[in-house]
């Protein structure tokens, strides 16, 4: 849905490329060099250099003329204290030591009577245990060992991802990858956009600026710098910043946070600067930061912080506010975690101004399914409306999805157009999976699955404020469900009464509840439901203040509200148990209320399931028909 053809690897001009790489080499070369030096240095100054080798025999003339002061004993040599005074010194001895020693070295040759010539002649003599220090010890075994592998290691990958044509690799070191997205026009106009009426107008001003950056030079206005996009995935943030270069027509780079953070410390940071230099180049230009998150965490300072992520975002905020407002460039960024960035980040000046784009309303689905299926040929019976419905908290790229499905399917079954009911079909694979007809269900099972669904469906039906089923199948999905009752608003809803929660969740158990009175036993196949109603039986007490023993105190608040965010507690612990109890009332509540609804209307019950276990798949109409005529006029939906 978004080729981009003129998107093209930016990547910097060669010469730069290639002389960064030279730099790299050096240092590498530099390093290795000092570190055999310093190697050099300690040895000699650990071993105390200085001496020179002389014959076993000279030693033993040493000994016998009383020049020896002392004798110690290693491994492979004897180290010889002789008296200088006593002693013709040879030229390779530069030191005398203050006491008037000079020191050598001899072979060690199985001279049994050593001993007893050294003891002859008052020798001190002597074996160490250990013949250096253990810092030169862990030098030499631990840091020397990995340095060298790191040099080596480094030296491979560097000529391996060279010759393999790739860029950064993992010596991309110092150097800014060429991962900057430059394209000179996106293609992307606010026409491709469809709904997100208040972002868009928010971003009007951002692309005036752009357009016209003198009318606000003049009277002294600075601009904002920079907008965050805050929303759930797929609503089409990425989407919005590329509308915004396309309005603008201006050079649109774009770069995903992730894409700053590596392995050493300092890269990022040097992205971040080649990005605003090259931005600088190119302005009047939008940076485009997509999922800031990665980068613009809050700093905590805690032992586990990332010191490459922090540098990088300390260098993101020196250059937002270093860059030059006068010069047409405008930064936007786009999350859904809003509550984990930095607050540096959102000072004004910086990523001031928040632009909401929230999942679309009845309307906006309508106006993404019709930009989406402008290049499709759709049937006469198509009801876009009708889809829009069906798909209440599906997000833009849920529904750009659903309508590819759609065309896809129709080339499935040989037609030249999409039917209303490829389109619904491909809502149910979005919602359940695909249909799975080879998964088979003993016949027990199916009478089992049918009774369940047949329940959903009537608990709804009988509820005054629940909402008439649309179909029901007890054909396999691929996502585990093995059959299901699909539901179907007359319009969108933004708020819900309690009522309208509780019938909802007798509706969510009524499932088991069918199983139990028909069958007298239960299966495994309500778990799902079971989870959904005991969430929502929690948020009407912990959230919506819902419950009479807490009346409007809030217990539980949810994290990241844009993505499926999980409810934390935040009360205490006795409370928790409370609150515990207070969803178990109201879930034993709902489950009653299920169980009677289906006594009651046990006929139908009966005689509906045993229609869906014949048909496997039934219509919202055909279950009324049954319904009405099992019930008389007493129903009337
Ligand atoms: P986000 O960045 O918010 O996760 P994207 O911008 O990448 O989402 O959207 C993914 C796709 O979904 C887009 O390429 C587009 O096809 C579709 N889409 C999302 N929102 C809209 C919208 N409001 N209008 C048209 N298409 C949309
Ligand atoms: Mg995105
Ligand atoms: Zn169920």
């Amino acid at each position: 849905m978004q080729d981009n053809p003129d998107l093209k690897k930016n990547s910097e001009n060669g010469g730069d490329k290639s002389g960064n790489n030279k730099k790299i080499l050096m240092g590498i070369l530099a390093f290795a060099l000092i570190s055999t030096f310093f190697m050099n240095f300690f040895m000699s100054a650990f071993s105390g250099g200085n001496m020179a080798e002389i014959e076993y025999s000279d030693f033993i003339s040493l000994v016998e003329k009383d020049a020896v002061n002392a004798v110690e004993f290693e491994s492979d040599r004897l180290i010889v204290y002789a008296d200088a005074s006593k002693t013709e010194i040879p030229k390779e001895i530069s030191k005398i030591y203050n006491n008037g020693e000079v020191i050598f070295y001899t072979g060690i040759v199985g001279d049994l009577e050593l001993v007893g010539t050294l003891k002859e002649h008052n020798v001190k003599f002597s074996r160490k245990v250990k013949n250096s220090s253990p810092v030169f010890d862990f030098f030499m075994s631990w840091i020397m060992p990995i340095l060298f592998l790191y040099i080596a290691f480094s030296l491979i990958m560097h000529f391996a991802v060279k010759k393999l044509g790739g860029g950064g690799g993992i010596m991309g070191v110092g150097k800014s990858n060429a991962k900057v997205y430059m394209q000179k026009e996106t293609g992307v106009t606010f026409k491709d956009v469809a709904g997100q009426g208040e972002a868009k107008e928010s971003l009007q001003e951002i692309i005036d600026f752009l357009h016209n950056p003198d009318k606000y030079i003049k009277i002294g206005a600075k601009q904002p710098k920079g907008a965050l996009l805050v929303g759930p995935p797929g609503t089409g943030k990425t989407l919005l910043a590329k509308a915004v270069a396309g309005e603008a027509n201006v050079t649109f780079m774009s770069l995903s946070g992730s894409d700053f953070v590596e392995m050493f410390v300092g890269v990022g940071a040097s992205r971040v600067r080649d990005l605003f230099k090259q931005a600088s180049e190119n302005a009047p230009c939008i940076i485009f930061i997509d999922e800031i998150d990665a980068i613009g965490k809050k700093r905590d300072g805690s032992a586990n912080s990332n010191d490459e992520r922090e540098q990088t975002l300390n260098q993101l905020l020196s250059e937002m506010d270093g860059f030059d407002s006068s010069k047409a460039i405008v930064i936007l960024a786009a999350t859904n975690r809003p509550d984990v960035l930095d607050k540096a980040l959102l000072r004004p000046g910086r990523f001031d101004r928040r632009i909401i784009v929230e999942k679309p309303d009845l309307i906006g689905r309508e106006d993404i399914l019709k930009v989406h299926s402008k290049d499709v040929i759709l049937g006469d019976d198509v009801d876009l409306k009708a889809i829009a419905l069906a798909t209440s908290g599906a997000a833009g790229a849920d529904l750009a999805n659903m309508v590819n499905e759609a065309a896809l399917r129709a080339v499935r079954m040989g037609r030249e157009k999409v039917l209303q009911e490829d389109l619904m079909e491909a809502v149910e694979v979005i919602i359940a999976g695909k249909e799975k007809k080879d998964r088979i269900l003993s016949s027990k099972e199916k009478r089992i699955v049918a009774f369940h669904e047949v329940g959903h469906a009537l608990a709804s039906a009988l509820q005054k404020n629940s909402q008439p089923v649309q179909k029901i199948t007890i054909v396999p999905r691929t996502m585990g469900a093995l059959g299901y009752t699909m539901q179907m608003p007359e319009e969108e809803k933004y708020l819900m009464t309690k009522d309208e929660i509780i019938s909802e969740i007798v509706v969510l158990l009524a499932g088991r509840a069918a199983e139990e009175i028909v069958f007298d036993t239960v299966t495994t196949g309500a778990s799902n439901d079971i989870e959904r109603a005991t969430k929502m039986g929690r948020s009407m007490v912990s959230q919506y203040g819902m419950s009479e023993k807490f009346d409007m105190m809030a217990l539980e608040s949810t994290e990241n509200k844009y993505l499926d965010g999980r409810n934390v507690a935040i009360c205490g612990e006795n409370t928790v148990a409370a609150l515990d109890e207070e969803v178990l009332k109201i879930i034993r509540e709902c489950h009653q209320k299920a169980v009677s609804i289906l006594k009651e209307n046990r006929k139908a019950l009966d005689e509906i399931a045993e229609y869906l276990y014949e048909k496997e798949t039934i219509t919202g109409e055909q279950f009324m028909d049954i319904l009405k005529k099992v019930n008389g006029d007493e129903i009337s939906q």
